[in-house]
């Protein structure tokens, strides 16, 4: 009997969901017993040619982590889509747009002027910035059209399952895998292998009533250890992130940052995040209110640091941005 055929891509990533497969630890050698890991840029020499002479839905499982970011990554997604019976968001970055994402506060001129001609690193005085197309004397190089808006994997293909975390956990990963292996799946469109409610309910730091009077800087404070951190006054996005990482961060100290995205039910995990804070300032009056909520800089990026580009608002609109 063949073997399920598995595929890994990685698009617009910093890499990290590439090793999280690997912290399955031992369970790669029975994994790789199981399977045919039929392409996996990071790991084995296979071309994208080789995928596309493929049989259309040939790839049982795709782990497809990233986001879309230029024509490179879209035409990937569209072609891992075709070949592939279950195409699974790996990663905060295919799910949510991640960090990545928050790109979407800027259009793509801003970006590519910061990164290439005002960043204080560069020198480049000819302003020269990345071309889709340039002529050298070896002949014409093209390079991947960059979008002004990131997208998710389910902004531009139809997405069979989700799995968050900047990385996914370990375990995480390995329900996907055993999911299909046994021919156990839930329902499409579900998040797999992650929890129901929210880190708060996994975190083993004590709660008591929150109520908020002052947010400090981690740096600025040396917090209490068992004590919840954001009764200390550390801003914490465990109350508006869905669980399933057991709490990883806060127990050992430094905030929740939101890497596994809205809770379930939730659509916008920035405005669940500004609901849940409201909810807890120690103060009716709207000048203080305004006082301790300065306190916290650059809300937008912090609220929606992993979830900007699939909430509800997207992106900032800018003058002449294009999707
Ligand atoms: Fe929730 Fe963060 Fe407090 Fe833990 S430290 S209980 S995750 S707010």
């Amino acid at each position: 009997m063949s073997k399920p055929k598995v595929a890994l891509y990685w698009a617009a990533s910093c890499g990290g969901c590439e090793i999280a497969v690997l912290d399955i630890g031992d369970r790669i050698l029975p994994l790789t017993e199981a399977v045919d890991i039929v392409f996996w840029p990071c790991a084995i020499d296979v071309k994208y040619d080789d995928v596309r002479a493929m049989e259309d839905g040939e790839i049982d499982l795709c782990l497809f982590n990233g986001a879309i970011r230029t024509s490179e990554n879209l035409e990937m997604a569209e072609l891992m889509r075709r070949k592939s019976k279950i195409l699974v968001a790996y990663g905060s970055c295919a799910s949510e747009g991640c960090v990545i994402g928050l790109a979407n506060l800027k259009d793509k001129k801003d970006i590519l002027e910061g990164s290439y001609i005002t960043s204080p690193a560069v020198d480049n005085p000819d302003r020269i910035l990345p071309q889709t197309s340039s002529t050298v004397p070896e002949g014409e190089l093209d390079l991947p059209e960059f979008y002004d808006t990131l997208r998710t994997l389910d902004q531009v293909v139809d997405v069979d399952y989700y799995v968050p975390g900047c990385p996914p956990v370990a375990d995480q990963t390995w329900a996907v895998l055993t999911a299909v292996l046994e021919g156990n799946l839930p329902e499409k469109g579900s998040v797999v292998g992650a929890g129901t409610k929210i880190v708060c309910d996994e975190c083993p730091l004590d709660k008591e009533e929150k109520k908020i009077s002052e947010f400090k800087r981690p740096h600025e404070v040396i917090p209490e250890p068992d004590k919840c951190l954001l009764e200390q006054g550390i801003y914490c996005a465990g109350i508006g992130t869905r669980a399933g990482c057991e709490a990883l961060c806060p127990t050992v100290g430094m905030p929740c940052r939101g890497c596994y995205g809205p809770p379930p039910g939730v659509k916008d995990q920035g405005a669940k995040i500004i609901s849940a804070l409201g909810s807890i300032i120690d103060s009716e009056d709207p000048e203080v209110v305004d006082r301790i909520l300065a306190q916290i800089p650059n809300p937008t990026s912090l609220f929606y640091r992993f979830s900007l580009a699939h909430s509800i608002l997207r992106r900032k609109t800018t003058d002449g941005y294009k999707d």
